[in-house]
């Protein structure tokens, strides 16, 4: 779910991409926003902004939602405040000027169909162009977000199943999409045809559940059953689980960066083991990028797999050259000015007695902007490294995500304009190495490159963007004024 509004550097030196949502829904059991409200706490590092659930007790749909954290957003009270055997939940994650409670989801409506709730993880490509026609018929917006296009869309269709109406609508939009709807009467999960982002399906004493990933489901003792494919549109209901695919078939596309950084390591993420994927990355990139050093350190926490594989692959030894605080919340007084410099060792510390008189080989998942790399690379000298080596488990990230990720503008990344060597002399490293495009794809037990979206890689994307980014937030930007 994307929100049309410019995007903003992360607060504390974050400079990373970022999943934008994680989904959860169940169907016929008794605790069903207990439920919601576990998976949603596993699926938390998708989303850090806001949370909500939707229930429902077979007759009404009841939502709470809020800013925050999961654990901050919900009480007792709210959850004894959501009934019934039926739930739906959303986390998400923002831009800083998105902080809008009206873009929490899940979103519940009222219309002549009656009420549902709908959660989303993905980007809709040409929403901009579906909002414009549905404005001019009438339709009246209360949010920034895309997935209120498909809402609008549901509403006007005069399907009469509830499936067949979601699939109307869910077949003129374009783009990433992995959905949770919930009735009084169902709950429907629906992923788009080119499987960009995951969705998985699970049991729990004879209830149905979904999930963006299966750590949600490790969580409440659920089985995972299998990934919702790809195009899919699952219904449970009183009769059972029933599913179909509406959509003509498309060249799978699945987010490589799901293994790369977003996902979490002991999650299965399309049919693989997300921590084999980044052992993976870091022993391809070994094999790549040797380099003569004494230790290596990841860069915690989104280098600790490829830090291992690199390790596994070179010989070297792992160390815990940095340590994170783990409790740097986003609510954080910042610095003030003459204090700058803290912004990245309030997150990182590094170890003196790992570091100091060694050629440190230093292992990150990607390079966005630079600037925090290269204050990671100071820091790390100054704690007395002899060299330091960044290692890099993926390529360079030269364009921006329009599938459902947070990502800043093409002109902010910068290896959309500076060479390797460009990079590395302004980050102030000894060397600096990117994992190949070849050596990504191997990784991940796709060699082929059949199955996986590369695009902010390779700058090929699978499904073409309906209006140009800044004409998608001028659109927004004067919809909201
Ligand atoms: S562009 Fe990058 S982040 Fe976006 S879906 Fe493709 S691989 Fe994932």
């Amino acid at each position: 779910m994307l929100t049309f509004k410019k995007m903003h550097p992360r607060p504390l030196e974050d400079d990373h991409f970022h999943d934008q949502c994680g989904l959860f829904g169940v169907f016929g059991h008794p605790e069903a926003a207990h439920l919601a409200y576990m998976g949603l706490y596993a699926l938390q590092h998708r989303g850090q902004e806001s949370a909500g659930i939707a229930a429902g007790d077979g007759k009404r749909l009841c939502l709470e939602k809020g800013m925050g954290l999961v654990n901050d957003v919900f009480t007792e009270s709210r959850l004894e405040a959501l009934p019934g055997d039926r739930a739906i939940g959303h986390v998400r994650y923002s831009t800083s000027g998105d902080t809008l409670v009206t873009n929490a989801q899940p979103y519940l409506i009222e219309c002549h169909r009656g009420p549902i709730a709908v959660g989303h993880n993905g980007n809709l490509v040409n929403a901009a162009i579906l909002r414009q026609e549905l404005e001019a018929a009438g339709s009246i917006f209360q949010s920034t977000s895309d997935t209120e296009v498909i809402l609008h869309l549901y509403a006007r269709s005069h399907r009469e199943r509830l499936e067949d109406a979601i699939a109307a609508s869910l077949s003129k939009v374009m783009g990433a999409f992995s959905l949770v709807f919930l009735t009084p009467e169902a709950l429907v999960a629906a992923r788009d045809p080119w499987g960009f982002r995951p969705l998985v399906l699970g049991r729990l004493d004879g209830a149905a559940v979904v999930a963006s990933e299966t750590c949600a489901l490790d969580l409440i003792d659920a089985e995972y059953v299998r990934d919702i494919e790809p195009g899919e549109v699952l219904v449970a209901d009183a009769g059972g689980i029933r599913s179909f695919k509406p959509f003509p078939p498309e060249p799978a596309a699945h987010c490589v960066f799901e293994h790369v950084y977003f996902a979490r390591p002991d999650s299965l993420v399309f049919g693989r083991t997300v921590l084999d994927s980044r052992l993976r990355l870091g022993v391809e990139l070994a094999r790549e990028a040797p380099v003569a050093a004494d230790v290596v350190v990841p860069v915690p926490d989104s280098g600790m797999g490829a830090a291992l594989g690199f390790a596994r692959g070179s010989g070297l030894p792992f160390e815990w050259g940095l340590i994170r605080n783990h409790y740097v919340g986003r609510t954080f007084i910042q610095p003030r000015q003459g204090q700058r410099s803290l912004g990245v060792k309030i997150k990182l510390n590094p170890v003196r007695q790992v570091i100091e008189g060694r050629r440190v080989v230093l292992i990150d998942d990607s390079i966005v902007r630079g600037t925090t790399s290269r204050k990671i690379v100071r820091m790390v000298r100054e704690a007395g490294a002899r060299e330091v080596h960044i290692r890099i488990s993926s390529p360079p990230t030269i364009g921006p995500c329009y599938y459902g990720i947070d990502t800043p503008l093409k002109s902010e990344l910068i290896a959309s304009s500076h060479s390797t060597e460009e990079i590395r002399r302004f980050i102030e490293a000894d060397s600096l190495a990117y994992l190949s495009h070849e050596g990504l794809l191997k990784a991940v037990g796709d060699p082929a490159g059949r199955r996986h979206c590369t695009a902010c890689f390779s700058g090929r994307y699978p499904v073409a963007v309906a209006v140009p980014d800044e004409s998608q937030i001028r659109l927004f930007e004067k919809a909201r004024a």
